[in-house]
């Protein structure tokens, strides 16, 4: 789906809406998106091998965590390899668990979802 950002009026107003636009996006340049919101689709994947425990295959089975569940479910999730790929380490978390946690839960709408947190923030800045 493309998205359209209008911007109309007087000259004045056009440089106005245009200028508002240039710095959200330089600010969201310099300070990012918040991660872990009720719009992000994160699943779940454990090693799915002989290994994994009781819990981790649960999580694999539930599959699909809302962004904004993550920080309640697996408040240990601070190890991030990238952006869009963090580690729940559920074995923090479960300290009677053996061994380390080998899952990862990987955010499947981005960037998109960053697109259109963008564009809609485009879209209030056009409306002065
Ligand atoms: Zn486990
Ligand atoms: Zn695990």
């Amino acid at each position: 789906m493309s998205r359209v950002v209008r911007v109309a009026g007087s000259l004045r107003t056009v440089r106005d809406t245009l200028s508002r636009i240039r710095a959200q996006m330089a600010m969201r340049d310099a300070i990012g998106w918040s991660q872990f919101l009720a719009d992000e689709y994160w699943e779940y994947r454990s090693q799915r091998d002989e290994k994994v425990c009781p819990i981790c295959e649960a999580n694999d089975l539930d599959h699909l965590f809302i962004g904004d569940e993550i920080s309640t479910k697996f408040p240990s999730n601070t190890y991030r390899e990238k952006p869009k790929e963090v580690h729940p380490q559920v074995h923090i978390d479960n300290p009677w668990l053996k061994g380390e946690c080998r899952c990862s839960l990987f955010w499947m709408n981005f960037p998109e979802i960053l697109y259109d947190r963008l564009h809609e923030e485009l879209l209030r800045e056009t409306l002065g």
